[in-house]
């Protein structure tokens, strides 16, 4: 058992809710990430057994089951290996027979504040941490579409002065897949002040519907660090990035995003659904949109015009042979 610093019964509780973040938790990666989280939790889960009772394996297992749909509803387990995991640690005592189950003792930095706590306290510190982050979800949503609807910047991330220089890069690159009759977005890399990698919209020519801007200058940029993971980077493009780029970009674990016009039909970054703000996903990007959006919404505009008119003239084939969106 470990020797750490006293905990108050606050203190416990809020940590209990900033771990239930974590849905679908596994005891073993909280153990390797963290010896006082492991034991706060299991320490909760013993407190559901009530205090000094000498319980049959049934009662135990329904007090179990009790703490998985409340205070440890967040945890991916089930009672029987929960019961386990007790057992072996100390937290739960089975009798020398082995039918019997009670509570054991816990370590002293938890053991003043687990005589404070309740069963209830603590199924109501988990319940109260979600619905303060739907609460928060639900006003970022809010803000978010207030402030997208009225043409505005809409920024979760802080500006960085740089922003639009790196921005207007992105935006050459969107002119690249214009010229080669590409829906017109674009996108650059950067890391450190030096730009990794560009790249932009291809999926036609490409023949490959993974080719939106995003993906081309991650693609890149793996290839040239020839690692996967591009931490610390932050990536410029010139539309929302959809769900599958959101999805590229968190795989990537690129630290910061910052992206031009909004995207109202398949944004991933708010204007469909946000899966930057997502609890659920492991990996978090900081996001900053609305960047140039005007001119890079513009940009969108003026070439989604010039193809209608082409294809009014008949030379370009009709907008479903050919798909009108190509790039999102
Ligand atoms: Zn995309």
């Amino acid at each position: 058992m470990s020797d750490h610093p006293e905990i108050s019964r606050e203190a416990w509780l809020a940590r209990l809710g900033e771990l239930s973040i974590r849905q679908g938790s596994h005891l073993e990666s909280l153990r390797s990430r963290d010896a006082r989280d492991f034991e706060l939790v299991l320490a909760s889960a013993a407190l559901f057994l009530p205090s000094g009772q000498l319980l049959d394996e049934r009662r135990a297992n329904e007090c179990l089951l009790a703490f998985l749909a409340s205070a440890g509803a967040w945890l991916a387990i089930d009672y029987a290996e929960l019961r386990r995991w007790l057992a072996d640690t100390g937290f739960v005592l089975r009798s020398d027979y082995g039918t019997d189950y009670r509570r054991g003792h816990f370590p002293a930095w938890l053991a003043t504040a687990a005589a404070q706590l309740q069963v209830n306290d603590l199924a109501e510190a988990v319940a109260q941490a979600g619905e303060a982050r739907a609460r928060q979800r639900a006003q970022r949503r809010e803000a978010w579409l207030a402030q997208a609807s009225a043409g505005l910047e809409v920024s979760e991330s802080a500006a960085h002065p740089d922003d639009e220089i790196y921005m207007r890069l992105a935006i050459d690159q969107a002119h690249n897949a214009w010229a080669l009759g590409e829906v017109p977005v674009g996108a650059v890399l950067v890391k450190d002040g030096k730009v990794l990698a560009t790249g932009f919209n291809q999926p036609i020519g490409n023949a490959d519907p993974t080719a939106h801007a995003e993906v081309q200058v991650l693609r890149a940029a793996a290839q040239l660090e020839n690692n996967y993971r591009l931490n610390h980077t932050t990536l410029y493009v010139t539309l929302e990035p959809c769900a599958m780029c959101a999805g590229a970009i968190q795989h990537a674990r690129i630290a910061r995003v910052v992206w031009g016009a909004a995207d109202p039909k398949t944004g991933a970054a708010g204007s469909v659904v946000d899966l930057f703000a997502e609890p659920r996903l492991n990996h978090h990007a900081s996001v900053r949109g609305g960047v140039l959006g005007a001119e890079c919404g513009e940009l969108l505009a003026r070439f989604f015009a010039e193809r209608r008119a082409l294809r009014q003239q008949g030379s370009l084939p009709a907008a479903d042979e050919e798909g009108e969106d190509g790039a999102d």
